[in-house]
């Protein structure tokens, strides 16, 4: 059996404690073999810095680092020095994102979609960088249709990314529907099912209602039933997520990416219970 990919994101913490805490993460993670870390990026550049920090630490303890770029409201002279420094610290690997909209008055910039940064990237710097975008399953919530958007993504591709990374669902025949028709349209590169473990219920409603990812109500119901009983809401989360990766994997994804929230234990668990091959087998 092929290994599948595995990867880990991360948001750049603000606190020194923050900072402890994911370096522990960290360390509790690399016993999987991840490919890469990945950083995300607030959304207008409002995280550059810590994005930036924590990347170069990451790889400085020797993995691969992965910041992500999101282009809204930047300038091309803005990504312009970002690449260029990424580039000269060595890094290889991004994930290109238009970011969400910000909120107030705040300016355009000079990108509309991420199909014009991964364009501007690989105009800038040619093959030096991986780059990896965000694909949609269940569909972008600005997409005007559901075959719109996948031409959209089939853009970014088109424009030269070598991967993608899904935004998170629980239903994997969106997955499996999704696959199939990006074979029809010929896009052949990984797409990696991104995987949001479940830790709270009233967290997970908000990040569902803003990125359009659909909570089935059988497992919505469900997670209401625990109240506030968090010990068993996790342990009932974490054999629903588990169940998913094992159907992925098994259906053929090339991997899986997960959404840590600085977090390991519940993506401890659920590894431990695929019981995936070594890297070297
Ligand atoms: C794996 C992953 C990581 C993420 N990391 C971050 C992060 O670090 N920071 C952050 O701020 N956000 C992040 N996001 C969220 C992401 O920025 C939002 O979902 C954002 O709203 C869309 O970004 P995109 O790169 O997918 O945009 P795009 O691919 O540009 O698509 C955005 C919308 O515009 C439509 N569209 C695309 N091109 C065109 C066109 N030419 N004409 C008309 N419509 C078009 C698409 O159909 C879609 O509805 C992440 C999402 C994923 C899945």
């Amino acid at each position: 059996m092929t290994r599948p990919v595995i990867s880990f994101e991360f948001f750049p913490p603000k606190t020194q404690e923050g900072i402890a805490k994911l370096r522990e993460t960290r360390q509790q993670l690399t016993q999987w073999q991840p490919k890469f870390f990945s950083v995300t990026f607030g959304a207008g550049g409002s995280t550059r810095d810590r994005t930036m920090e924590t990347v170069l630490e990451i790889q400085g303890e020797g993995h691969e680092a992965a910041p992500h770029i999101s282009c809204i409201s930047s300038s091309k002279e803005e990504i312009r020095q970002l690449l260029q420094n990424y580039r000269t610290k060595g890094i290889r690997r991004l994930v290109a994102l238009r970011g969400d909209i910000p909120s107030g008055e705040v300016s355009a910039g000079d990108f509309r979609y991420a199909n014009e940064l991964v364009s501007f990237i690989r105009r800038e710097t040619g093959d030096w960088f991986e780059i990896e975008v965000a694909a949609y399953p269940e569909f972008h919530p600005e997409a005007v249709s559901a075959s719109a958007d996948l031409q959209r993504f089939k853009a970014k591709v088109d424009a030269g990314a070598n991967a993608a990374i899904t935004q998170y669902f629980y239903n994997p025949d969106a997955y499996f529907q999704f696959m199939h028709q990006c074979e029809t349209l010929g896009i052949n590169v990984p797409i990696v099912p991104g995987i949001m473990p479940i830790y709270n219920f009233t967290q997970l409603s908000r990040f569902s209602s803003v990125c359009g990812a659909d909570i089935p109500r059988w497992l919505r119901l469900r997670l209401q039933d625990y109240g506030d009983d968090m010990a068993s809401l996790r342990a009932f989360g974490a054999d629903v997520v588990t169940d998913l990766c094992e159907q992925l994997l098994a259906g053929g994804a090339p991997g899986l990416h997960f959404y840590t929230l600085n977090q390991a234990g519940i993506i401890s668990s659920i590894l431990q219970r695929l019981s995936l091959p070594k890297v070297a087998d």
